[in-house]
């Protein structure tokens, strides 16, 4: 059962959505050389109690922080940590979610720290072009696995891999709601689009397409080869005048913002 959201619904979910944005970029700017996650971690959850909010992954099945910090190979859900400290040329994806009147928000950026390689670079353009091409298709009447499509088609087309073991979602009075958004998959079947819908799609990337595997901590998943991932994810309403992305296209800002 997929929840149709209300317009009040859809107020809350867009304010909270704009709240999470605005707190994830000035996490995403705080990641330089010299910085931990877990100072990040402490930003990220600092900011998001001031706002009354709370965050939505610190505790969600026993998950230790407010932030996911996955560095170079760890692709996602890796955990904060004081003695993690970045370095120039480390590729972090920053994964954040919060609650705030009943309502959930959920949002992730890949940024290179310092000075990037190309390959690197490259991997995060088209890990975010995957996640445009998917919000682009978001359109009433399309189908779930046409995001699913347009992911997979970009990341081919990149010459890059999808991750297939974590999957987008819908969101709302749930973090992880239905519909289920795989990364891969043919276009124009199963769940119609349909408005009042809010879906997070978010794209995981590698560069090469050995299996992926869980550390020793039970919850930061890597590449089993050691090939770096990126990671994007916005939250999108399915609206009678098309996608309207309520994280503020936070990727796009963050790209312009680095440039
Ligand atoms: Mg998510």
């Amino acid at each position: 059962m997929i929840a149709l959201k209300t317009h009040s619904e859809l107020e809350i979910l867009e304010a909270n959505a704009h709240l999470l944005a605005e707190i994830l970029l000035e996490v995403a700017l705080q990641a330089k050389p010299g910085v931990s996650t877990g100072e990040l971690d402490r930003l990220a959850e600092r900011r998001i109690r001031q706002a009354r909010a709370e965050p939505a992954f610190k505790g969600y099945r026993g998950f230790p922080a407010t932030l996911c910090a996955s560095l170079n190979e760890e692709i996602v859900h890796g955990i904060p940590s004081p003695r993690r400290v970045l370095k120039d040329g480390d590729l972090l994806s920053l994964d954040l979610g919060l609650r705030r009147e009943g309502y959930y928000a959920d949002a992730a950026v890949t940024v290179g720290v310092g000075e990037v390689s190309p390959q690197a670079e490259r991997l995060m353009r088209v890990t975010w072009e995957a996640l445009r091409a998917a919000i682009h298709s978001a359109k009433i009447g399309r189908h779930v696995s046409d995001l699913s499509h347009a992911i997979e088609q970009t990341v081919r087309a990149g010459s890059f891999y999808v991750v297939r073991e974590f999957v987008g979602h819908g969101i709302g009075r749930e973090l992880h709601e239905e519909p289920q958004i795989p990364n891969f998959g043919p276009p124009g079947v199963g769940t119609v689009l349909r408005e009042g819908m809010v879906l997070c799609p978010e794209p995981m990337v590698k560069a090469d397409d050995r299996p992926v595997r869980l550390k020793e901590d039970g919850w930061t998943a890597v590449t089993a080869s050691g090939a770096w991932a990126a990671h994007f994810e916005e939250m999108v309403a399915i609206t009678a005048d098309g996608p309207k992305v309520l994280t503020e296209w936070i990727g796009e800002e963050l790209w312009r913002t680095r440039m």
